[in-house]
């Protein structure tokens, strides 16, 4: 067993959240750094009299100054244990992996697989590696060969172009790290539904997958109805609806390029054209409430409103304000699909603002479901801060 030399001494008292597993430590929990390392390199964390905790790789430049990787003392970290941590992750995931229907989903979903900064995204033949902190950033073409080993795959893409890098003090790049090119579009199935992805340049690592079981569940409200998919993206939702049997689909979004996909993922799917508009979806939905335009069905689905705690007020009023004009152009008895990908803003308190917004529409809502992240999205009990997709399915009468 080789263990890291070097030492993250915690300041007394500070070692409880480590001991119940939270893979975190904050730089305010540290008392001081023993031996020599390089930010990326593995550390141990040891409680204020020195006993061990965790092995974890270290980033001065970040408030997360150490992620964990393991619990155990007897634990060496090789090549062969992040095998077993992506074989792992793989095995939890064999119903999807199986399923002929949708060959889309995600592998390896950061600290709720063990592996923290760490995503892998399959889509078809190719597989999509994002690494999002400085540890894993040094590991990654040992990752990129594992991966490639426990999966097969026409092709590894790097997506190293999320912002949240910048924190680590890493560069924004995206790059082919093994086999061949993807296409400009790479053709996916999810449930049966087909769908066109840029894995190269699209959104995340090119299509939200948190949401395809989602999806699914709004699909059954909306046999019928008059559907408006607001926050369309490349019409994920609104092609569920089409194929349910919706009467109408309207996407809004303020991507003209997502709205261009949306359109050629409608005609894939033998949906008839829906109806695409561009365009600020608080706006829009103002117009429509100028307009009278009534629907049977609204999907909610926006981009992350706060994406720091000064941000959750203002985030807060964004998501009632919009939740608002929802409702307000609901045929009674039709159906809100309403979410929030804000991790700081709590389910407790989106449905809070949900609540809130019927008050001020005058509308009285029954909530029929919770949803949350899809399974290929795990949250790990350990690690509250992995629960972030929330939704409420409701209806307005
Ligand atoms: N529902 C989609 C994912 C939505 S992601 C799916 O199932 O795939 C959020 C989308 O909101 C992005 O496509 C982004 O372009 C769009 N967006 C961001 N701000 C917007 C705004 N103010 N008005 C309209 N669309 C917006």
């Amino acid at each position: 067993m080789i263990r890291p030399s070097a030492k993250v001494v915690l300041r007394p008292g500070r070692d409880k959240p480590l001991r119940q597993h939270h893979p975190w430590v904050f730089s305010g929990a540290v008392g001081r750094l023993d031996g020599e390392c390089d930010d990326g390199d593995l550390v141990q964390v040891c409680d204020a009299s020195g006993g061990f905790l965790a092995t974890g790789y270290l980033n001065r430049r970040s408030q997360i100054i150490v992620r964990v990787v393991s619990w155990r003392s007897d634990e060496t970290v090789d090549g062969a244990f992040w095998k077993r941590l992506l074989e792992r992750a793989v095995r939890g995931r064999a119903s999807l992996v199986q399923d002929p229907d949708t060959d889309a989903y995600r592998l390896v979903n950061a600290e709720s697989d063990a592996l923290p900064g760490l995503i892998v995204d399959r889509y078809g033949r190719w597989v999509v590696l994002q690494c999002l902190t400085l540890g894993m950033a040094k590991h990654r073409e040992e990752l990129s060969a594992l991966v490639a080993s426990v999966v097969p795959a026409a092709g590894i893409f790097a997506r190293d172009d999320a912002e949240v890098r910048l924190k680590e003090g890493l560069s924004l790049q995206s790059e082919l790290l093994r086999g061949d090119m993807p296409p400009d579009r790479v053709e996916v199935v999810e449930h049966g539904h087909r769908f066109l992805v840029d894995i190269r340049r699209g959104h995340k690592t090119g299509f939200y997958l948190d949401q395809r079981e989602n999806r699914k569940k709004v699909a059954s409200y909306c046999s019928g109805a008059q559907v408006l998919n607001v926050f369309a993206y490349t019409g994920g939702f609104g092609v569920y609806a089409a194929r349910a049997g919706a009467r109408s689909v309207t996407n809004v979004d303020s991507s003209a390029d997502a709205l261009a996909l949306a359109e050629e993922n409608g005609g894939r799917n033998g949906c008839s054209p829906q109806e695409m508009v561009v365009g600020d979806a608080f706006q829009v939905l103002r117009r429509y409430r100028e307009q009278q335009r009534l629907f049977d069905v609204v999907v909610l689905d926006p981009p992350k409103f706060a994406a720091s705690q000064s941000q959750v007020i203002a985030a807060s009023r964004g998501y009632k304000d919009i939740n608002l004009l929802a409702m307000q152009l609901l045929r009674p008895g039709g159906v809100l699909a309403t979410f929030s990908c804000s991790g700081l803003v709590s389910a407790d308190l989106f449905q809070k603002i949900v609540f809130g917004a019927s008050i001020d529409a005058h509308r009285e809502a029954q909530i029929l479901e919770h949803l949350a992240q899809g399974p290929d999205h795990p949250i790990l009990l350990t690690f509250p801060e992995s629960a972030y997709l929330k939704g409420l399915i409701c209806r307005v009468w």
